[in-house]
């Protein structure tokens, strides 16, 4: 064991060693103004481990690696970027168990979503880029019978990667699979609540045989490590994924030097369900796309909008879905739907809004801390507000937690008023058994995503982002390898006439 790394042994009974260092050049290094950070168990409260945290100087050299690594890195053929990629992808699925341990242990969510779901989409996510690596290509475009172009997608070259607490992992290999597979060299930071699982795999991104410098992983926080990062010269564009107020924050620091940017910011996503719809499927879907993951992810379908003949049957459906469902507990037992939220922030920040919606709109269920910790843990009960104006705040704004807000609507055209009254535009839902509706309504609403008859499907092959103030470009899919190249056009001359 390096003595960057700390023996542990986590709630159910897994034992490894976590390194704690900054992975820079291929080496776990300490950090050298002896900066740290805390990972917290959010169902205890208890420290989890201290890790090392970055300073400017320390970003400063984990830049300088990319940039140096970029020299021949992305001269890599890329059916060896790809080789590396299935390489990492198999190390990752061998230590599944181990990752969906870590990822529960510091973010709160199950051991089971973690390693049902965090675990296969990480895997897939990097076996989908890894086959990607080798077909990026231009194109040849002839003008004059003397004259023709050919264009190259080029790298980036070094890209600033800021990612969030609430699926560790996955964040993480959404952005380093298109970015290695095209070239680009990476300095990624993850977020402070949850700091381990990226150091788990940037141990994995050596074993693999990736070179020194093309991955370098941080930790560190937000306004300082992250700020010095995105405006830092010498990264050529930066991706976030995160709040909109910091998204904004990050735009204006990227602006000095004119970063490429991707960013995936927060949404208010609304989930219409028509008099028409199948209500069983409509009442399971709308609970997953709230209460799934504690509430803590940014597709959320957190606005739930149904038509007035079926107000009343969906919303009593609703409410006994969430009472015979989301059963809070820790992260570790078999019967726990909803875990505790990630931080105690987090869960101040959910109470409060609770307590404004308490004056908003009816509270239906919910409404106050859960006793499953017994005193101790970020623990919420599931809430449910119903008869909620567009005009109340937890309506209109992002809660990141376990809070549905229903309200009414009576036409389609209402419903798409209603669904687009909002500065974000991340996912959205429509619930109806009507074909030609379905894709009306698909049409019309503001959103980067729509499902139909469900909600917060994700899948590599498929983009992912949003509109308005929920980002700017895509993830994932064919989307996600455009984000991380450029075009380049070669102009040849044949002849040596005029
Ligand atoms: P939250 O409020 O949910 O923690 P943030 O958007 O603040 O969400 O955080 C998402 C990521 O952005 C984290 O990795 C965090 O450290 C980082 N971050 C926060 N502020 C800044 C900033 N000013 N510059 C760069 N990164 C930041």
């Amino acid at each position: 064991m390096s003595p960057s790394s700390i023996a542990l042994k986590a709630p159910n009974g897994v034992s490894y060693s976590q390194p704690t260092g900054l992975f820079i050049n291929n080496e776990f290094v300490q950090s050298s103004g002896n900066r740290t950070l805390d990972s917290i168990d959010p169902a205890t409260e208890e420290l989890i481990a201290t890790v090392q945290a970055a300073t400017e100087a320390d970003v400063d050299k984990a830049v300088k690696a990319a940039k140096a690594a970029f020299k021949t890195w992305k001269d890599h053929e890329g059916s060896e970027r790809g080789k590396l990629l299935y390489k990492l992808a198999d190390l990752i699925e061998a230590k599944r168990e181990l990752f969906a341990t870590v990822d529960a242990w510091d973010n709160g969510k199950t051991y089971a979503e973690a390693i049902e779901g965090d675990l296969v989409e990480a895997v897939g996510v990097f076996r989908y880029y890894a086959g990607w690596a080798d077909k990026t290509f231009g194109q040849t475009i002839g003008t004059t019978t003397q004259k023709f172009a050919y264009t190259i997608r080029q790298p980036i070259g070094v890209i600033g990667q800021i990612i969030p607490w609430n699926y560790p992992l996955c964040m993480a290999v959404w952005k380093l699979g298109p970015a290695l597979a095209t070239g680009n060299t990476v300095v990624i930071k993850a977020a402070e609540q949850t700091p381990l699982s990226i150091l788990l795999l940037a141990e994995l991104v050596k074993e693999a045989g990736f070179p020194a410098g093309v991955v370098n992983v941080i930790n560190g926080a937000g306004g300082e490590a992250g700020s010095v990062l995105v405006s830092h010269p010498l990264v050529d564009k930066v991706a976030f994924t995160g709040s909109t107020s910091t998204g904004a924050k990050i735009m204006g620091a990227a602006a000095a030097t004119l970063k490429n940017i991707t960013l995936e910011t927060g949404g208010k996503s609304p989930l219409l369900v028509f008099n028409d719809a199948d209500i069983e499927q409509a009442v399971n879907w709308s609970h997953f796309g709230i209460m799934s993951n504690q509430g803590q992810i940014c597709t959320a379908t957190s606005r739930i909008l149904v038509q007035a003949d079926i107000y009343d049957e969906f919303t009593k459906k609703f409410i006994e879905r969430v009472k015979s469902t989301s059963h809070v507990g820790n992260q570790w037992d078999a019967k726990t739907y909803q875990g505790p939220q990630v931080s105690k922030i987090q869960y101040d920040r959910i109470l409060d809004y609770i307590n404004i919606g308490k004056n908003e709109a009816t509270l239906a269920l919910g409404g106050k801390p859960s006793s499953a910790g017994n005193g101790k843990g970020f623990y919420i009960e599931p809430t449910v507000f119903i008869d909620v104006k567009p005009t109340a705040r937890i309506y209109r704004e992002e809660i990141f937690g376990p809070v549905a807000s229903i309200a009414k609507f009576n036409s389609e055209e209402e419903a798409i008023e209603l669904a687009n009254d909002t500065t974000y535009g991340l996912g959205s839902a429509v619930f109806t058994t009507n074909l030609e509706k379905a894709h009306r309504v698909a049409a019309q609403i503001e959103a980067g995503m729509v499902w139909v008859n469900s909600s917060q499907d994700c899948d590599p092959r498929i983009p992912f982002g949003g509109v308005k103030q929920s980002g700017i470009g895509r993830e994932l899919g064919e989307a996600g390898l455009e984000a991380y190249s450029q075009i380049k056009a070669v102009h040849i001359n044949m002849g040596n006439r005029l």
